[in-house]
């Protein structure tokens, strides 16, 4: 009879073969101490790319300065971060690969909103025509074509959030880092930018961190979610393994879990 069976639709195995997914971002044993503060003690994370990843917990337990770290913009005293497999933390920040989100936007305010989204290419030689091709793109989808032109000064705080992620996406970096996003804006405006982080997640193939004390943001978002509190990660987790199996009672406390 010979080879009865049908050849195989490569097609068809690509969407049966299930790629292992990618480690992007490790941290190990990462510590940090402001003078005699302690602010981290041992930080471990592994990441897989185009996971999402709440870093969880109260004001003051580290969560900006665990991601200032990973950015380039505070140094470690001790450990390690690896991003897709290459040692980063001795880098210089625009070597990264990782590309920040800020609380306050941080825009320049002499700059309009495409050359704020330029900037960074710029110093990267990305070439103009790729440049603009990214900036295109990246307006259509953030719907923010239309501002391209103005000064951070003539756009609301909702408006200045939307173009600060669009400048991060033109980079297409492997990581994304958002320090408390949606914190500075009203209701309808958050609802409105949770859904945009919830769709930047599906345009990109990068890993997000999403930072928030907000730990109904990090159960909507987050594909799982890091608790910290006291220098130290209490908990890593699903939103549903951390809400129905709290590693300790801080933990339990702070996402609400029934008693
Ligand atoms: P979170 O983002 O979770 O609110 P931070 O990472 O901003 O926490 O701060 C953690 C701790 O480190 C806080 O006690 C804060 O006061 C302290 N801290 C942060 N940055 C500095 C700094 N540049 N110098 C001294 N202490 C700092
Ligand atoms: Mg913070």
């Amino acid at each position: 009879e010979g080879c009865s069976n049908p050849p195989i639709d490569a097609a068809r195995l690509s969407v049966i073969t299930r790629k292992p997914r990618l480690t992007s971002l490790v941290l190990d044993n990462v510590s940090k101490s402001y003078g005699a503060t302690r602010v981290l003690d041992g930080v471990s994370l592994s990441m897989e790319a185009g996971e999402f990843v709440a870093f969880l917990g109260p004001s003051g337990s580290g969560k900006s300065t665990l991601l200032r770290i990973i950015a380039g913009l505070e140094t470690l005293d001790s450990g390690t971060v690896t991003l897709g497999g290459r040692r980063i933390d001795t880098l210089a920040p625009g070597a990264r690969d990782v590309a920040m989100v800020f609380q306050a936007y941080a825009l320049y305010p002499h700059m309009t909103v495409a050359e704020n989204m330029a900037f960074g290419l710029r110093n990267a030689k990305v070439p103009t025509a790729e440049i603009e091709a990214r900036i295109a793109q990246a307006a259509t989808s953030l719907e923010i074509g239309d501002w391209l032109d103005r000064k951070p000064g003539q756009l609301s705080g909702g408006q200045r959030q939307r173009v600060a992620i669009g400048r991060a996406i033109v980079k297409n970096p492997a990581l994304f880092l958002l320090d408390e996003p949606l914190s500075n804006l009203d209701a309808a405006l958050r609802n409105r930018t949770r859904v945009e982080l919830a769709q930047l997640r599906q345009r990109v193939a990068a890993a997000i961190i999403m930072v928030t004390h907000d730990q109904a943001e990090a159960m909507t978002l987050a594909d799982r979610i890091m608790v910290m509190n006291d220098c130290r990660i209490q908990q890593v987790g699903t939103p549903l393994e951390i809400y129905a199996r709290p590693a300790n009672a801080f933990v339990a406390r702070f996402v609400g879990s029934p008693a």
